[in-house]
């Protein structure tokens, strides 16, 4: 009881002494974030200047033979034994490659002074046990004993990276199943062409997208047409769609820029260059809208512009620099030409009229028209009430309507669909389209025939299992303890 009581008290007094007791799943992983860190260095027992001394080495063994060396030095992992947490932790972050497991674990636990190399199957052959137990002797201990871990550890990181780095022992050590995860290229390389390939994907993803959203809309469409159609365009289309993402990426390559391929590490590079995507293809588009509309009337060249420009506000919550610049020029454009003064025919002065004074001047369908929102109309009057002109906007982008052949108002629509006959798998069916005019109630009846059914189809639609690949490029490969390696006290 009272030994019980000592133990106890000495444990409570050694607390704050060795505040963390380690575990295999409490030991900070350095490459649990895509980086150049190779020690895990929790309590501080190694210098910044050392460890940034030990990642530089331990990256040039990396880079060149993919050998992967972890240094860890902690207080303290309470009663376990160093050998069998090294062991475990190796296999826990699963250090070196899969298929040449080229890894080493260096181990310090201070409070039980001792220092274990863990190495991989692959490493045992070059780091034996005794020569790791040379290293440890010669390089560490002498200076372990006066409590200097820096010197020590560092020591030892430069004899093992120099034996690494001997050409024939690299070429022994070297596992391209690295690389596996990268299309076999080194993660620069890789990730460099990532970036090309996804800008590439991304603009023709785009391409796809507007011609989507320009159907039916005859302005855009004759936008785009006379866009194809400009000489300058097959070049820019060549430089932004090609020769860019190329030079982009080939620029990443050799800056660097990208150590380890990550979706975050390119999500910028692909926003940036979907902006430039969109601002060059709203440049075109102004100067071409120009081009072909310029001499087009005011109220015209709104309506026209109006529908170049109905989806604006899309690109302005994506890209809100500087799309909403481009929205407000729209904005105010579209404004001016509405809204500019006016005098009439007479040379007096013409007022816009508000919503509840115009419908007076309105014709009945042109009050339709403005209810089904096809149309807009504005009432310009002198102040002396003698000349009144009235200017009707069509929404252009409007496809639900068209003009009706009877009255010439855009309130002519399918009203409804009815089904006389239904379609078999052996048959077609009948339907007939109703169609009706809102403001002069002109209808027409359209026969319809409806396609025949598919066969039903006996295998369903069954889903491809995705195949999930794990990306090794950003961690530890994955390799495997062989149990050799050797163990120091001092
Ligand atoms: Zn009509």
């Amino acid at each position: 009881m009272v030994n019980y009581l000592f133990c106890l008290a000495l444990c409570w007094y050694s607390l704050p002494i060795y505040a963390q007791t380690y575990t295999i799943n409490t030991v900070p992983d350095p490459k649990s974030s895509p980086s150049r860190n190779f020690v895990s260095n929790p309590d501080a027992i190694l210098s910044a200047e050392t460890v940034q001394q030990i990642n530089q080495l331990l990256w040039q063994v990396e880079d060149s033979t993919t050998a992967q060396v972890a240094v860890v030095a902690l207080n303290s992992i309470g009663d376990a034994t160093p050998k069998d947490f090294a062991h475990d932790l190796f296999n826990h972050w699963g250090l070196g490659y899969a298929k040449k497991d080229n890894g080493l674990l260096i181990l310090l636990v201070l409070d039980q002074r001792r220092v274990e190399f863990e190495t991989g199957y692959g490493m045992e052959a070059i780091l034996t046990d005794a020569l790791c137990k040379r290293i440890q002797t010669q390089k560490m201990v002498p200076h372990f004993k006066n409590a200097d871990y820096n010197t020590g550890v560092l020591e030892a990181v430069q004899s093992i990276s120099q034996i690494l780095l001997q050409p024939d022992v690299a070429t022994d050590v070297y596992d391209p199943s690295k690389f596996d995860s990268n299309f076999g290229l080194p993660p620069t390389t890789g990730s460099a062409l990532l970036v090309s390939f996804f800008m590439t994907v991304v603009a023709l993803m785009m391409w796809v997208f507007r011609a989507a959203t320009r159907s039916g809309n005859k302005v855009k469409e004759a936008i785009d047409r006379a866009v194809y159609k400009d000489p300058k365009r097959n070049l820019q289309v060549a430089l932004l769609y090609f020769v860019l993402p190329l030079c982009i990426g080939l620029l990443l390559l050799f800056s660097h820029v990208l150590e380890q391929f990550t979706f975050l590490a390119v999500l910028p590079w692909v926003y940036a260059y979907i902006l430039l995507m969109v601002v060059w293809s709203r440049l075109k588009r102004e100067e071409i809208f120009d081009k072909i509309y310029d001499k087009l009337p005011d109220a015209s060249k709104y309506e026209h512009l109006s529908a170049a420009t109905n989806r604006y506000w899309i690109d302005a919550i994506l890209f809100p620099i500087p799309m909403l610049w481009f929205w407000y020029q729209n904005r105010q454009r579209l404004h001016h030409l509405r809204y500019h003064p006016r005098k009439s025919a007479g040379g007096s002065e013409l007022f816009l009229l508000s919503d509840a004074e115009k419908t007076a001047y309105l014709l009945a369908n042109q009050q339709k028209e403005e209810e089904l929102g096809t149309v807009s109309y504005d009432v310009w009057q002198n102040s002396a009430q003698s000349d009144t002109e009235v200017i009707g906007y069509e929404d252009l982008a409007n496809f639900k309507y068209e003009r009706c052949t009877k009255c010439g108002s855009k309130t002519y629509c399918l009203d409804r669909k009815e089904t006389t006959l239904r379609a078999t798998v052996s048959a077609e069916g009948l339907a007939l389209h109703h169609y009706a005019c809102k403001a002069c109630n002109y209808t027409r009846i359209k026969e319809v025939t409806l396609p025949k059914l598919p066969p039903p189809s006996t295998s369903g639609s069954g889903g491809s299992g995705g195949s999930s690949s794990s990306s090794g490029g950003s961690s530890w490969g994955g390799g495997s303890s062989g149990g050799g390696g050797s163990g120091s006290s001092w």
